[in-house]
């Protein structure tokens, strides 16, 4: 069966989606964006990426009004369709089509694209790894928090991570670790976790959202301050998140062996509390 896509309100297959030329996306990455994790045909954390994508379209003025079991039963026909067992949704809306200019008109129809992938997840199990990590100068934006596909300097520190023979890249702002190029970044340190809080520096991400809640549940220790680049090469583990990634220990950063390389103890606990929640959903 042809994998088939969902553009502007109709199924498509995948090789024949196709957008204007002039789409504001396109042009000036005029769109928003989210990645949703499919386990076992299961959506994970769906309300709160349908949160937070209501937060980056109504941040940047697109108007596009959406209804959350009609967005769900169009990722499960697609899932369905394109026989997707574990992978992502990919989701992006644009603010829409009109001639080339900076400034936007209004009442333009926001075009809205969804697809899947299939994905190899790192899960907690015999074959859970830890992977490498680069630090870089985090060159982006100053509004982090709006998940827009203005992704550009992500993508350089990405490529020159994946050229180190890294996994990603771990921004650092101020002297100040942010976030990594697609993932936020946690540190434990005496058993305690610290991770950046989420103001306009960083993204809100949805995994670290339900992670908090697991932390509370389970009586772990969490402080939300940023931190140096020192208190990440001087922590007992590091680990990131993402709805692509889950909960996956970092081992190594730039030429720094962390925890002599080895997957750390409150890591596996939480990437192994985190998985549950989602394969019991
Ligand atoms: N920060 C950035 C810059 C990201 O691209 C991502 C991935 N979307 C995250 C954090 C993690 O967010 P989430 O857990 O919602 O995938």
């Amino acid at each position: 069966m042809s994998k088939i896509a969902y553009i502007n309100s109709k199924y498509i297959k995948f090789n024949n989606a196709k957008i204007h030329i002039e789409d504001r996306g396109l042009q000036f990455a005029d769109s928003v964006y989210e990645v949703v994790a499919i386990i076992n045909k299961n959506l994970v954390d769906l309300k709160f990426h349908f949160k937070r994508l209501r937060y980056s379209l109504g941040k940047l003025n697109i108007e596009y009004k959406f209804n959350d079991k009609k967005l769900t039963n169009i990722f499960i026909k697609l899932i369905d369709n394109n026989l997707v067992k574990n992978g992502i949704i990919y989701l992006q809306i644009t603010r829409g089509v009109q001639s080339r200019e900076h400034a936007y008109k209004r009442n333009l129809k926001p075009t809205l694209i969804i697809y899947t992938q299939n994905k190899i997840f790192n899960l907690p199990n015999k074959n859970f790894k830890g992977v490498k990590a680069i630090t870089h100068e985090d060159l982006r934006w100053s509004r982090r928090d709006i998940k827009t596909t203005n992704l550009l300097p992500n993508v350089l520190a990405e490529n020159l991570a994946n050229k180190r023979n890294a996994y990603t890249a771990i921004l650092i702002k101020n002297n100040k670790i942010t976030e990594g190029s697609h993932s936020n970044i946690w540190i434990v340190k005496n058993n305690k976790i610290l991770t950046h809080p989420s103001n306009t520096d960083i993204l809100k991400g949805v995994t670290r959202t339900t992670l908090k809640l697991i932390i509370k549940e389970f009586g772990l220790k969490l402080s939300e301050n940023s931190f140096t680049k020192k208190q990440l090469y001087d922590a007992d583990e590091v680990f990131l998140t993402s709805s692509g990634s889950f909960v996956t220990p970092v081992i190594k950063i730039d030429s720094k062996l962390i925890n002599n390389g080895k997957i750390g103890n409150i890591t596996l606990k939480l990437a192994k509390l985190y998985s549950k929640s989602f394969i019991n959903e």
